[in-house]
């Protein structure tokens, strides 16, 4: 079997089928393609099964790349808004959990009923599953009929335009796969290091000894790492931290490096020293302010067997250097948990490469990138999505 289709789409996930419906409404023979036998499954796990889509508030500062304008002119032309607008269409019922983000009301699988009822409306063609065995340039001359020939274990394919969609590679049980990566390896692209991110933090034996007994204990703590801050929840976990504010810093982690987390966030540094008089435990104010269970912990750690003294018997300096521990406590990761636990991966294919209008690479003409395997990375809270979608739509208009 050989078939030509003007535009073929490797990777039907969020930004696969979102590229696929434009290109399909715009009269383009679309083909979209996938190796796994399920729909979407990310999507499906998204937002603990109800899919957060978007953010109200998307603004390029919430993404990580090396080259962090990049995500603007897709991001102005297809808006948080014009997804919201989609929603609404096929009457999904969603709401704002926090921070601008939406969730769907029922479950994320409405979410991915949108984008193959879409599909059909576009008359976009489906190969799932199909294996990619060998992706090649077709030379002019040599075979017409597309610049691109694709060997699968459904046949040859040929298309003037090849879109990667193939996504990062957290959650290989459901199909993430490096193709993206190879595929513009293959052709002299340029990827940037990749690293798992969204992602929790694991701590050493030793670290993990001092908050034995926490694991599902939460803070509401201002974490910090390399230049980044997040207000959230810290969550102690079996192997070490997680919860929004962990996996937040997490893309901005690297090896070696420390996180520094501020236990009292709504308190200055003074706080403490207003206490000074006191003859009541320094441990019990402090349980005052934190959970419990971590109050003690954290007081065992920093000052072992000290804690359980009034504080009118600290000095000044001593009250201080407290205060300033608990803004600032320092924790130094052994890991993170990989990309069997990570939501999305950082780095991808070098945004240099690509063209931030079209997403086309601007050495191989027709091959276009978009999604999570471009080398542009998301917060946590909807933002990946809107990346995949306003990505999409970009390629959608030109392939
Ligand atoms: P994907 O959605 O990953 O789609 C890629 C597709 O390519 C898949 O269908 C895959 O099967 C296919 N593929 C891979 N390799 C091959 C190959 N060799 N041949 C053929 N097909 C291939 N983001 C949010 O914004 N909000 C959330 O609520 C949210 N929750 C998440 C929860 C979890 C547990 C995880 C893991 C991620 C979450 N994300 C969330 C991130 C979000 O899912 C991704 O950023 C987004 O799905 C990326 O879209 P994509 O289309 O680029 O890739």
């Amino acid at each position: 079997m050989k078939i030509k289709k003007d535009v073929i789409v490797i990777g039907a996930g969020a930004a696969g089928m979102m590229c696929a419906i434009e290109a399909g409404k715009r009269g383009r023979s679309v083909m979209l393609l996938d190796h796994a036998s399920k729909l979407a499954e990310k999507i499906r796990i998204s937002g603990g099964g109800r899919c957060n889509f978007t953010n109200r508030h998307t603004r390029p500062e919430n993404f990580r790349s090396h080259n962090p304008h990049f995500c603007r002119s897709a991001l102005a032309r297809f808006t948080p808004q014009n997804f919201v607008m989609l929603v609404e269409k096929h009457g999904i019922h969603y709401h704002e959990k926090k921070l601008g983000q939406l969730f769907c009301d029922g479950s994320s699988q409405q979410i991915i009923d949108l984008l193959r009822q879409e599909c059909d409306a576009a008359g976009v063609e489906w190969q799932i599953p199909c294996r990619v065995n060998n992706t090649s340039r077709i030379h002019a001359g040599i075979a017409p009929g597309g610049r691109f020939l694709l060997e699968t274990d459904r046949g040859i394919l040929t298309a003037d335009s090849l879109v990667i969609a193939t996504g990062g590679l957290s959650i290989p049980q459901i199909g993430a796969s490096p193709f993206g990566y190879h595929v513009a390896r293959q052709f002299g692209i340029a990827v940037t290091p990749l690293r798992p991110a969204l992602v929790p933090l694991t701590l050493s034996l030793d670290q993990l000894a001092t908050i034995a007994g926490l694991p599902g204990v939460a803070i509401d703590a201002a974490v910090s790492c390399n230049g980044a801050c997040f207000r959230e929840n810290l969550l102690f976990t079996h192997r070490g931290l997680s919860g929004p504010a962990i996996l937040q810093v997490s893309s901005y982690w690297q090896p070696g490096v420390t996180i520094h987390v501020d236990l009292l966030p709504d308190l200055d540094a003074a706080w403490l020293l207003d206490h000074r008089h006191s003859p009541g435990l320094l441990s019990n104010l402090i349980m005052q302010y934190l959970p419990r269970r971590f109050a003690q912990a954290w007081c065992d750690d920093i000052m072992p067997g000290q804690s359980a003294r009034p504080i009118n018997q600290y000095s000044e300096a001593g009250l201080k250097q407290i205060a300033a521990q608990l803004h600032d406590w320092q924790i130094m990761p052994s890991g993170t948990a990989g990309y069997k636990k990570a939501e999305v991966t950082l780095g991808g294919v070098d945004t240099r490469e690509l063209s931030s209008k079209t997403m086309e690479a601007r050495k191989i003409p027709g091959l276009y990138f978009i999604g999570e395997v471009v080398d542009v990375t998301g917060h946590l809270g909807g933002f990946n999505f809107q990346w995949a979608w306003s990505s999409g739509y970009a390629a959608g208009q030109f392939v």
